[in-house]
């Protein structure tokens, strides 16, 4: 039985979009994943500590994968980009967050599904809404097309179309 994940991507430091590519290779060619889709780029102003602009996206996968193992994979595509981790919130060449493993709640040290920040963050919402508007948050009962419409607005700078899955 798969289940369907919702990734959220982002990168702020060097070419942005080679770095969305190659997290998007490296997510198809992983066993027990299969893209099914991902949304436009939304270039967005960066929150928390002054920094460069981003490249935000949420990718579809049908997941053959348990959720921790899915993590795993991804922090580790993190580090092929070359990402340091240093302060909180802080630039990056890739971030990779786990935001939905289809209605499941997670709950343990270092991974929490749905992710704690997904229905406060207007850069992760619109991308997510355009590709799954009546997925459901399983701990607020809300569908993600309510979720963003209580978002103030504000922070997406530009919008271009989805890159093609590999
Ligand atoms: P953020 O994505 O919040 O800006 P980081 O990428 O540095 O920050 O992640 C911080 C920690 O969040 C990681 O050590 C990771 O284990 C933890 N974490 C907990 N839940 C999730 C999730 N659903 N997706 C991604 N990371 C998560
Ligand atoms: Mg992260």
């Amino acid at each position: 039985m798969s289940e369907t994940a919702y990734i959220a991507l982002g990168s702020n430091v060097g070419d942005r979009a080679a770095h969305v590519d190659a997290a998007l290779r490296g997510l198809a060619a992983t066993p027990g994943v299969r893209l099914s889709a991902c949304s436009s780029l939304y270039e967005t102003s960066a929150v928390g500590p002054e920094q460069p602009d981003y490249l935000n996206a949420v990718l579809v996968a049908q997941v053959e994968v348990e959720p921790a193992a899915l993590l795993g994979r991804l922090r580790e595509l993190e580090r092929f980009s070359g990402r340091v981790r240093r302060e909180r919130w802080g630039p990056r060449t890739l971030d990779l967050d786990l935001l939905l493993y289809g209605e499941r709640v997670v709950d343990e040290p270092g991974l929490t599904v749905p992710h704690p920040e997904l229905h406060r963050r207007r850069f992760v919402l619109e991308p997510l809404v355009e590709v799954a508007p009546w997925a459901v948050h399983p701990l607020l009962a809300h569908t993600m097309d309510e979720l963003l419409r209580h978002l103030p607005p504000g922070g997406v700078l530009r919008c271009a179309p989805p890159p093609s899955l590999p």
